[in-house]
C-alpha cells in the first residue's frame, strides 16, 4: 500500500505509545492498564504526586533511564525524513514522553503529554520547565526549585490538561492529510483529534497492529508495525 502525498497535502502526524514499542519501551495497553508493571493510578496522577512523591520519582527516575538507553527506530526515522520532504507543510503532535522523535530528526513537533528529559517546580510557580536529565535515587536527591516547591517530573498527568493544545487545534484545523501511529484511542483528547479532521474534510490513517477503538473514524486503517509500514509508505508528488 502507498499513501500519495500531493504539493497541496498539509499533514498532521499523531504517535502513541506503540511508535516506541520497537525501541524497546513498552506501551502501557499493553499490560491491562499497568505501565511498565505499575498502576498508573499510582504513578501517573495529581493525587498519586501528592499522596506518594517518592513513588511518582521512582517511577519517572526508571522511565527516564529507560528512555536513554533506547534508540529510535525505523519509525521514528521515517516521519523525520517525510517532515525533511514537506517543509512547512508538516506536524508532528506525541502523545510520548520519551525524545526518540527529536532524537531521529524531528523538529517541527509538539508533546502534548510532556517530556521525561524535563522537570519543573510542583508548586506551578510560574518558572518554565527545565532540561533534566538526572536519574535520582531517591526523593531527597530531587532538586528544588528557587522558590522551595520540590521539582516534579514534567509530565501531563492523567486528569491535567494538556500542552500546546491551541496550537494543535490550529495545525488540524488546516491539515488535509492525518496519520495516526500506535495509539489505542482511548486517552482523550488526543482520541478525537480524528474526529476534528474528518470535519474538517482530511484524510485520516492509522497505522499499528490492531485497530484501534476509534477506527471508525479513519478513512483507511493500515495494519502492522510502525517500524516495518512507515518506512517506503508515502509517495510524495
Ligand atoms: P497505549 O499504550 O494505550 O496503546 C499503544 C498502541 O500501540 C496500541 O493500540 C497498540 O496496538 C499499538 N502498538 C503496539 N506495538 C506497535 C507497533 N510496533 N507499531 C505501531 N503500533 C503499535 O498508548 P497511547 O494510546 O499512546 O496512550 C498511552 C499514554 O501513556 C500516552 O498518552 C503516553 O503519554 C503514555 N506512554 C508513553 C510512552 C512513551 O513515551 N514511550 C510509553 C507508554 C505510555
Amino acid at each position: 500500500m502507498s499513501i500519495p502525498i500531493a504539493v497541496t497535502d498539509r499533514v498532521f502526524v499523531l504517535t502513541g505509545a506503540g511508535i516506541s514499542a520497537e525501541s524497546g519501551l513498552p506501551t502501557f495497553r499493553a499490560s491491562d492498564g499497568l505501565w511498565a508493571g505499575y498502576n498508573v493510578e499510582e504513578v501517573c496522577t495529581p493525587e498519586a504526586l501528592r499522596r506518594n512523591p517518592a513513588l511518582v520519582w521512582e517511577f519517572y527516575a526508571k522511565r527516564r533511564a529507560d528512555c536513554q538507553k533506547a534508540a529510535p527506530n525505523l519509525a521514528h526515522f521515517a516521519l523525520a525524513e517525510l517532515e525533511a520532504r514537506l517543509p512547512g507543510r508538516f506536524f508532528l503532535c506525541t502523545q510520548n514522553v520519551d525524545d526518540l522523535h527529536e532524537r531521529a530528526g524531528s523538529h517541527n513537533l509538539v508533546h502534548m503529554h510532556g517530556e521525561l528529559a524535563k522537570s519543573r517546580c510542583e508548586r506551578e510557580c510560574g518558572r518554565p520547565p527545565v532540561e533534566d536529565h538526572v536519574i535520582y535515587a531517591n526523593l531527597d536527591q530531587v532538586p528544588r526549585c528557587p522558590c522551595g516547591g520540590r521539582l516534579r517530573p514534567h509530565i501531563v498527568f492523567f486528569g491535567e490538561i494538556p500542552l500546546e493544545m491551541p496550537r494543535i487545534e490550529r495545525e488540524i484545523a488546516e491539515c488535509t492529510l492525518m496519520l495516526v501511529v500506535g495509539t489505542s484511542g482511548s486517552v482523550y483528547p488526543a482520541a478525537n483529534f480524528v474526529h476534528w479532521a474528518r470535519q474538517a474534510g482530511a484524510r485520516t490513517v492509522y497505522i499499528g497492529p490492531e485497530a484501534p477503538l476509534n477506527a471508525g473514524a479513519f478513512t483507511h486503517i493500515v495494519e502492522g508495525k510502525a517500524g516495518e509500514v512507515l518506512p517506503g509508505l508515502f509517495t510524495v508528488a
